[in-house]
């Protein structure tokens, strides 16, 4: 008897003994058998041309019929459904057939559902590859708005800040103009103020930077700047603070850092600044802190090096991302400088942002955190030596400066 008959023959009872298992009830019973009918039309055409590609169109509508909620719980595997139409076809040919035509028709058929397996699970892995991507760009859309949300409220908030900020300042000035400077205790009240608006106004600035970076609006003022210059106003800026803390400031002479570039030399000092801060209030009492640097290709390169309490390696990108702080929040304290006194996490995004606007980069190496093996952190600064400013508006301005030369 030809294969086709033999198909033929045993196709009913095929049918109506894989839809009982598959669906003992009633319900869902219709869709099923009439599913169970097509894979049997297309079973026969594979075994007819001799090509189980028959099947596909119709593994890769069962695969990508699945609903939400399945692939949510994960109920998306077919495989169980294959297993059964697989495992009973011998036993409906062994009954229906005699053995010799059993055993030819097992023969034949045991590859195309070989093949319909194979086909169902690359179906199903590409369902699922399908469905976690979409899911993907939707938590990736809804962090961008998170984000976005919080980058005005950054703003929005750092600006109502500022007006109330301006009047105390504004009163404390008026009150220290009738107080006087003596040392009396008013006047030190209002020192104590002048600190607390003093810091108050630094954060609100930082806010107003960060979300200026956030979304590209930082203006930079190129004009001829020296590292070393910068570095030597720093020094002096941070001696007090570097007295009290009883640490050693150490800045070497590099090349590069007397090297004329364009940059906008406010914001490069403030970068600087950051992580010399930085350097200085996450070393204990008693550290070394060197800056130090060398000339690249068409770069300039800063190191900060600090011997305190170091950076772990899965931390080492997350602290140039805003509000990037470690440790427990409610531990910091807002000091600048005080031995790990935290801030609010806004200092390295914004160093960062201004490198990254200059077209420079700035990273981070350390052995990890210990606070008292002190691996301490080296912060790499690159900075791209620009011979002219690329603001054209300013350019004419410096035309004397045109090429770099050794300060
Ligand atoms: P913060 O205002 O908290 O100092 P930053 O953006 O300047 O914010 O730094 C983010 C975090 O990176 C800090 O909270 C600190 O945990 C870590 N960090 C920065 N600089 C250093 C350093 N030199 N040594 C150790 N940790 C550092």
């Amino acid at each position: 008897m030809r294969i086709s008959e033999l198909l033929t023959q045993i196709r009913a009872h095929w049918i109506d003994h894989v839809a009982h298992l598959l669906s003992p009830g009633e319900e869902g019973r219709d869709f099923l058998l009439v599913e169970l009918e097509r894979f049997y039309d297309l079973l026969q055409q594979a075994i007819a041309s001799g090509d189980p590609g028959w099947l596909k169109p119709l593994l890769i509508e069962w695969a990508t019929a699945r609903t939400e909620s399945e692939l949510l719980q994960e109920k998306i595997s077919l495989s169980p459904v294959l297993d059964t139409l697989m495992t009973e076809t011998p036993k409906v040919v062994t009954q229906v057939l005699g053995e010799e035509e059993a055993l030819f028709l097992l023969k034949e058929l045991m590859p195309i559902f070989t093949y319909a397996y194979s086909e169902i699970a690359q179906q199903e892995m590409l369902v699922r590859v399908g469905y976690i991507s979409a899911k993907l760009d939707q938590v990736q859309t809804e962090l961008r708005r998170i984000d976005h949300s919080k980058s005005d409220f950054i703003s929005v908030a750092a600006h109502e800040l500022k007006t109330p900020l301006t009047l105390i300042e504004g009163y404390a000035a008026m009150l220290r103009d009738q107080v006087g400077d003596d040392d009396s205790s008013g006047a030190m009240l209002l020192k104590g103020i002048g600190n607390g608006t003093t810091r108050l106004a630094e954060i609100i600035n930082d806010m107003i930077d960060v979300s200026l970076i956030d979304n590209n609006l930082l203006s930079l003022n190129f004009q001829p700047t020296w590292i070393n210059r910068l570095l030597e106003v720093l020094a002096k800026e941070m001696q007090p603070v570097i007295k009290e803390r009883n640490q050693n400031l150490v800045i070497k002479e590099f090349s590069g850092s007397k090297q004329m570039t364009f940059a906008d030399s406010e914001r490069i000092y403030q970068a600087l600044r950051n992580l010399l801060t930085n350097a200085i209030k996450y070393t204990p009492d008693g550290g070394t802190i060197t800056i130090d640097g060398r000339e690249l290709a068409s770069l300039i390169e800063v190191t900060v090096k600090d011997t305190g309490i170091g950076i772990d390696q899965e931390d080492q990108i997350r602290i140039f991302e805003k509000f990037g702080l470690l440790g427990d929040i409610a531990l910091h304290s807002s000091s600048k400088t005080k031995f790990k006194g935290g801030g609010p996490g806004l200092g390295l995004p914004i160093t960062k942002g201004i490198l990254e606007a200059h077209g420079g980069t700035i990273w981070v190496e350390s052995l990890g955190y210990n606070e008292e093996d002190l691996p301490g952190s080296i912060f790499h600064v690159l900075l791209p030596i620009l011979a002219e400013s690329p603001d054209d508006k300013m350019a004419h301005l410096f035309e004397d400066y045109n090429k770099p030369s050794e300060n």
